[in-house]
């Protein structure tokens, strides 16, 4: 596994889109994490808020930090000092409290609104119906330590291409109706389309994303 290599590979595919990569480092060694820095990569995507705060503490300041996976909301204050960007927001309650622990840390915390596109029951994200009453929702208008800056979507884990392409482009043109109604809100700013991974990067940049989270293609298989 030459992480170097990989990353070059990756980009060279990614670069001609103007698409950020982000470096998916979950159960990686920090020896791993250093070898991409060192090669340039800033971007980082965790799953877990307690390996996500140790690995910030032990590495480099400038490392943007994502937390990719589902976010529980009494973990929230451990990440909100430090983090660049949360993909997996899934609810309204999870949005305040994000707001909350934004205000406490005099930040404005940059939030993607998790879709649920996949076929899978187990996939966590809000339906479509329930992202258009987010939106409407008085609520929403208030909180103002947040930016909600785009969607974050999965698609099915599936050999088949043409329902994976199915779900981005189905999230693609969300995201535009979105942009279109909503971009006016002061907490609401779209230009990031989170969606690909290793085994679909490469349609969903087809299909419009502005950001990859690869981990496996660049660091070999998880245990
Ligand atoms: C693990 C993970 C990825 C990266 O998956 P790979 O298949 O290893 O590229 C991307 N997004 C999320 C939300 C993940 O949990």
């Amino acid at each position: 596994m030459n992480i170097k290599t990989n990353i070059e590979k990756i980009l060279n595919e990614i670069n001609p889109y103007k698409a950020v990569l982000v470096a998916v480092t979950k159960t990686k060694p920090i020896d791993a994490l250093q070898e991409a820095y060192n090669f340039g990569i800033r971007d980082f995507g965790e799953n877990k808020v307690q390996e996500l705060v140790e690995k910030e503490e032990k590495l480099p300041k400038d490392i943007k930090w994502h937390m990719i996976g589902h976010l529980q909301r009494n973990k929230v204050k451990y990440i909100a000092p430090f983090v660049y960007l949360i993909h997996a927001v899934d609810s309204l309650k999870l949005l305040q409290e994000i707001n909350k622990q934004g205000k406490k840390s005099n930040r404005i915390i940059k939030c993607l609104l998790q879709v649920h596109i996949a076929e899978e029951e187990t996939k966590f994200g809000f339906s479509m119906d329930e992202l258009t009453s987010l939106f409407d929702d008085a609520t929403f208008d208030g909180l103002k330590n947040i930016q909600v800056k785009g969607l974050m979507g999965m698609a099915t884990f599936t050999e088949n291409a043409d329902q994976v392409r199915k779900e981005f482009k189905g999230l693609k043109e969300l995201y535009q109706s979105i942009t279109d109604r909503h971009d006016g809100k002061e907490n609401v700013d779209f230009e990031i389309l989170s969606m690909g991974m290793s085994g679909d990067f490469r349609i969903a940049l087809d299909e419009g994303s502005t950001m990859v989270r690869v981990g496996s293609s660049i660091f070999g298989e998880r245990n």
